[in-house]
């Protein structure tokens, strides 16, 4: 088994040593490639990249075109049998890796969601508390579904799986279009429980109030197709 770790970047040059140590570490003799997408940053993100280049393969989006769009970049290059999302911020650990591929190795699903609610949170913001567990009810009414976190940064997709459902958007709502596109299909969604080390908007986190409107409009959106 062959694991891709995708990392999207935008003006993470704070984080993005530590996090690539972290996976280095974690991933040490495992057969993966690490595929990080500089999504335009205008920080030092793409110079500390390169320092890795041995070790990781590097894309460079001219500009910010959004996460949605550098997933799709990296999806298009990835060769493993597994995809893991990774965030290159520090709120995600490394360390959950085998809890997320599991479900997947022992043929359960095809996909796994990291929970950050199936632990108690510590620190964070309420209202990206509050406003991801809204999507994640609609969600749930609209199919059904007992799924807690869909705004999770951990995701993890049998490669042919996620290349199957395709990436169309450009930035956060990807979380939603992905997860209506697998529930419309029945795929099944497992999710496992996470650490979770939550940073502020001041600390450089980008989702704002209009990317969670972005997200409902994607919600209906891909309910009614593809
Ligand atoms: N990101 C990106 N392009 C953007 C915005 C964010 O590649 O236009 C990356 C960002 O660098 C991080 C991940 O997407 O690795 C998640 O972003 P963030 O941590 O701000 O949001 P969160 O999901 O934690 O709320
Ligand atoms: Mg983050």
């Amino acid at each position: 088994m062959k694991i891709t770790i995708l990392i999207p970047a935008f003006n993470e040059e704070k984080t993005i040593n530590l996090i690539l140590e972290r996976i280095l570490n974690q991933t040490k003799d495992w057969d993966k490639e690490i595929i990080a997408i500089n999504d335009g940053s205008i920080d030092k993100t793409l110079d500390r990249l390169q320092k890795f280049s041995k070790e990781v393969i590097i894309l460079n989006l001219p500009k910010n075109q959004g996460k949605g769009v550098a997933l799709k970049k990296g999806l298009e290059k990835a060769t493993g049998d597994i995809i893991i999302i990774q965030d290159a911020d520090l709120e995600y650990d490394p360390k959950d890796y085998p809890k997320l591929l599991q479900p997947i190795l022992k043929g359960e699903t095809k996909i796994v969601y990291g929970s950050r609610n199936l632990s108690p949170r510590v620190g964070g913001e309420k209202k990206y508390y509050w406003g991801s567990l809204f999507l994640t009810k609609i969600v749930n009414f609209l199919f059904r579904t007992k799924l807690n976190d869909i705004n999770t940064g951990y995701k993890v997709f049998e490669t042919k799986t996620l290349k199957e459902l395709g990436i169309q958007t450009r930035r956060f709502e990807v979380c939603e279009e992905l997860t209506i596109k697998a529930l419309r299909r029945n795929l099944k969604i497992v999710e496992v429980p996470i650490s979770y080390y939550p940073r502020t908007f001041k600390e450089g986190k980008k989702i704002r109030v209009i990317d969670g409107l972005k997200a409902i409009l994607a919600i209906f959106y891909f309910l009614r197709g593809n």
